[in-house]
């Protein structure tokens, strides 16, 4: 007979991807765990700039006001020039406030803490990381994974309906699995470390050099701490020194400065930028998330916020298929997610170009908000074409009035792991009650009132038209009221039949 397995979902790493993924999962009820090789947390800044979808993920998933106060928006770029001057201008553009974007600009916030927030909130659902546990071999069944975890003390085989590999760009599971991860390397090897230093405000990201790949150096204060991130390019082979003399040396040299002095060296690194797509998502029941999928030159902060994404893109699918939706819902994470990575690879290879030329400013292509699924799987061909959005674009904020006469925001509504239902100017879908999906009816005499027209504005319906939006915030179908059959078969396809 069959024996259970000892865990539906096993996690392999503890970086942003699979700490969300964590999160996600533990919302749902999914038996899992997360385990990490490192001892302790890395505390490294690495990505720290959270842009506006994460921070829309974030906020479904409870932390956005933590991440807020932790943090703080990126200050002006401060470029000085040869002849000693120094021309300040903004870095990041701010869109109009919009309510159907409400995050508009990056935060930032050092990766550490964003991080120890994932944490924090993962312990909320009573979850750890098993810190110190290092994944050591894996083979694949037809009903499980079997993994090997090594820690100090011991060695253990356990059994997992599913594995997902968060572990990053050098992943043991994807050389496992034999996948393939083409790309290329950059040419540009840089530094990254985290200091503090006397010398310089920290009111402006300072930059010198800026266009000289041997002179460049970006000094950037970490919002919400004491700390700078220091930036260099550094020649492609070579010992390169990270001490805090070394650094002093590397900072006068490049800037012709000597009043900037580094006090502590927290976290550094010399590492080779890579632009690289793994050629699977999946291989049967083991997955690929974040860097262990994709790889980026760290030009536009794409990277942590695409790795997050993919867990957010995964955790409902996941969790689906283990209460009984079909398996084939599965073959969608690698579909959706696999060209957006590669569009990202593009535009942070080009921006990293452009940074070479001496050019920085970054704008909505950064942001994240355009990203669509339209044209997949889970993307049903609209019954009335013409509208914006279409069904796989990101579903958008609205402002509402409950019945009762609070102010509500269709975020409100579509935080939690549920799918949500919403129509148009009528008081009661067809489509019935069933346990993971909310109805809500907007218009007049119904739970919600769009008194401003912003839902009619922003999703384009007319009286009747019905919305299906899903767990992770993206359109799955816009319906006229006659094709309620329409809604309940796409329901079906995601486990949710009545
Ligand atoms: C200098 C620099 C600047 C960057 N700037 C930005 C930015 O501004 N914005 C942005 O979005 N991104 C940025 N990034 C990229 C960002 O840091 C990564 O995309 C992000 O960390 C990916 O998260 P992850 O969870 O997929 O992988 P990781 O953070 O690499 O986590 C993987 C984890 O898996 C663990 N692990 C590995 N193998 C095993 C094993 N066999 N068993 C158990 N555990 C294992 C590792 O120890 C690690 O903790 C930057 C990166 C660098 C280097």
């Amino acid at each position: 007979m069959e024996q259970p397995a000892d865990v539906d979902v096993l996690i392999c790493g503890a970086g942003a991807s699979g700490l969300t993924l964590a999160i996600d999962l533990a919302r749902r009820g999914v038996a899992f765990r997360i385990i990490e090789k490192l001892p302790a947390p890395f505390a490294g800044s690495r990505g720290k700039g959270i842009q506006p979808r994460s921070q829309e993920v974030f906020e479904d998933l409870g932390i956005i006001d933590r991440l807020f106060a932790l943090g703080g928006t990126y200050p002006p770029q401060r470029e000085y020039l040869s002849d000693g001057s120094f021309a300040d201008s903004v870095l990041m553009e701010v869109s109009d406030p919009n309510p159907a974007e409400p995050f508009n600009q990056p935060l930032m916030i050092p990766q550490f803490v964003t991080e120890q927030v994932l944490r924090d909130r993962l312990a909320e659902f009573g979850h750890q990381v098993e810190y110190g546990c290092e994944l050591t071999g894996l083979e694949q069944g037809a009903d499980d994974v079997t993994a090997r975890l090594t820690t100090t003390a011991q060695e253990r085989v356990i059994r997992a309906r599913y594995l997902v590999g968060a572990d990053g760009g050098r992943s043991f599971v994807r050389s496992v699995l034999g996948v393939g991860f083409p790309g290329k390397t950059l040419g540009v090897r840089a530094l990254v470390a985290d200091v503090t230093l006397e010398g310089l405000s920290t009111d402006v990201w300072h930059r010198f050099g800026e266009g000289d790949m041997e002179r460049q150096i970006a000094i950037c204060p970490l919002a919400g701490t004491n700390l700078f991130q220091i930036q260099a390019p550094v020649p492609l082979e070579g010992p390169v020194g990270v001490s805090a003399a070394d650094l002093d040396v590397m900072i006068a040299d490049r800037t012709g400065r000597s009043d900037v002095r580094i006090g502590i060296v927290g976290w550094a690194s010399v590492y080779s930028m890579n632009a690289r797509l793994a050629d699977r998502y999946r291989v049967e029941r083991i997955f690929l998330v974040g860097d262990a999928a994709h790889t980026h030159p760290p030009t536009g902060g794409q990277g942590l916020n695409t790795s997050v994404q993919d867990a957010y893109n995964l955790g409902w699918k996941l969790a689906a298929v283990l209460n009984g939706a079909p398996v084939s819902l599965l073959d969608s994470y690698e579909e959706e997610r696999r060209p957006i990575a590669a569009g990202i690879l593009g535009l942070s290879t080009g921006l990293l170009t452009q940074m070479q030329q001496g050019v920085m400013r970054r704008g909505r292509e950064v942001h994240q908000l355009d990203l669509s699924y339209a044209g997949g799987s889970l993307a049903a061909a609209d019954c009335d074409s013409g509208l914006t959005p279409k069904a796989g674009d990101r579903a958008p904020d609205a402002e509402l009035t409950g019945a009762a006469g609070q102010g509500r925001r269709l975020f409100d509504l579509f935080a939690g792991p549920h799918w949500t239902l919403l129509r148009y100017g009528s008081v009661v879908p067809e489509v019935s009650a069933r346990q993971g999906l909310r109805i809500h009816g907007i218009g007049p005499g119904c739970e919600l009132r769009d008194n401003g027209g912003q839902f009619q504005r922003f999703y384009g319906v007319k009286t009747g038209d019905c919305v299906l939006v899903r767990p992770d915030g993206y359109i799955g179908l816009i319906a006229a009221s006659a094709r309620i059959s329409d809604i309940e078969d796409y329901l079906a396809k995601v486990g949710l039949s009545q």
